[in-house]
């Protein structure tokens, strides 16, 4: 029975099972590891073989389940005597140092992790989820830590919030790649600060950036301008429809409310029945007119003929949308045309709308020659949001960061090689 066990941990000498208990009431197995008397291990810091042990400390870690039973590992873990380092406590070949947890427990975690809340792994696997939660945070950062950003040229950057209506968390991507690069509370300049050093810790160089891809907030304009001067700024379709479909639905709004009042006065109550409503049609004047149905394209020209202001709205947003189908020749004229239309709309958000963009006319007009998709800053935009879905939100930013890394970092965490794979084969840790 020991030696199965040893063989299903990959034990090698001087690690030996000395015994298991079987608990049927706690419903836990317990396997008790030990080296063999004598043994000398390798010191951690310097390589050095042979090292006698000073002394030894009792730990337990959980391993995977034993059938449907936790099952735990007990070992008294040696402190190494090297004449170069002094004392130095050994690398174990089952778990890393301070952790409760042996590798592949947390490798299974982690594959957990990709895929459902971390307080539902928690639940699942009958621990605290704080403890679940350092396990994500250490293989995360330290899968980070090794990542390489020295082809980083094409930057994206998102926003993403911790829960809907709160603090915001700033998302920077690498759009060729289609990943996360980096991720930092606030959406402010000071993100892009931030963005700067953690790119030039990973070996990439912010001269060679060619194109950074926003949205038109002034704290993202300005950040942009000062940390990463000379770049230029691209504002992709997907973050200007956004900014849009905002200043429409400002319009449907007030519109919707202003009609409500003189109603009263002005139409009798059965005449104001039988008007059509605004109310609870944002969906129609939001979604991408190809995608709706006859009935809703009807419903939307009826309202528009009655909602004069909501009407003029969506004209001019489809028409703005126009912009991104124009041929190459069209590319100044025709923004131009829309630009005047707008800005004599009359209509307070679309005419703010209108001026934000000829102030940064440069930048809007660059989505004619980048050559980066902007479906790709949505798409992981929708990574993230699935996942703060299925967490109901997060209680820190720091977790909504770190699981943003690991659902679109595309990181490359290597949990699963650690104890039966290359380490413990290849080298002779722990041997005599
Ligand atoms: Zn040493």
């Amino acid at each position: 029975m020991q030696q199965l066990f040893e063989k299903a941990l990959g034990l090698v000498p001087p690690w030996k099972v000395t015994r298991s208990e079987s608990d049927p009431k706690a419903q836990r197995l317990d396997l008790f590891l030990d080296f063999e008397r004598g043994a000398r291990f390798r010191c951690p810091a310097c390589g050095a073989e042979g090292c006698p042990v000073h002394d030894t400390e009792d730990e337990e870690w959980r391993h995977l389940n034993f059938m449907q039973y936790p099952l735990y590992l007990h070992a008294r873990v040696p402190r190494v005597r090297c004449e170069k380092d002094g004392v130095r406590q050994i690398d174990l070949p089952w778990a890393r140092p301070g952790s409760g947890f042996s590798h592949l427990f947390e490798a299974f975690v982690m594959t957990l992790a990709a895929e459902m809340p971390v307080k539902a792994i928690a639940d699942l696997l009958g621990e605290h989820d704080t403890r679940i939660w350092r396990v994500v945070h250490f293989h995360v950062e330290r899968a980070r830590a090794r990542e390489d950003f020295s082809k980083v040229r094409h930057v994206g950057v998102d926003e993403t919030s911790r829960r809907r209506g709160q603090r915001y968390a700033s998302l920077l991507c690498d759009l060729e790649r289609a990943r996360l690069l980096f991720a930092t509370p606030g959406k402010d300049g000071g993100a892009f600060g931030r963005f700067k050093d953690d790119l030039v810790a990973h070996r990439g160089e912010p001269a060679q950036l060619v194109e950074l891809c926003m949205d038109m907030s002034p704290a993202y304009v300005s950040g942009a301008t000062e940390h990463f001067a000379g770049v230029p700024i691209t504002f992709d379709r997907y973050h200007l429809m956004q900014d849009l479909n905002f200043a429409l639905d400002q319009v449907r709004r007030s519109e919707q409310a202003s009609r409500a009042l003189p109603a009263r006065h002005l139409w009798s109550r059965r005449r104001r029945t039988q008007l059509p409503t605004l109310k609870k049609s944002r969906y129609l004047w939001l979604r991408n007119p190809a995608k709706l149905s006859d009935r809703q394209r009807a419903e939307v020209e009826r309202l528009s003929a009655v909602h004069d202001r909501t009407g003029r709205s969506y004209r001019i947003e489809l028409a703005f949308q126009e912009l991104y189908t124009q041929c190459p020749e069209e590319a100044e004229a025709y923004p131009r045309r829309w630009y005047a239309w707008a800005i004599r709309s009359r209509l307070i958000p679309i005419v703010e709308f209108a001026r934000t963009v000829k102030q940064l006319w440069d930048g809007v007009l660059r989505c004619f020659t980048s050559k980066v998709s902007d479906g790709i800053l949505e798409a992981i935009g929708s990574l993230v949001q699935a996942a703060k879905r299925r967490a109901r939100g997060y209680r820190t930013t720091e977790n909504l960061i770190v699981i943003a890394s690991l659902v679109a970092g595309k990181l490359d965490l290597a949990t699963h090689t650690s104890w039966r794979g290359a380490p413990i084969s290849q080298d002779p840790t722990g041997r005599l």
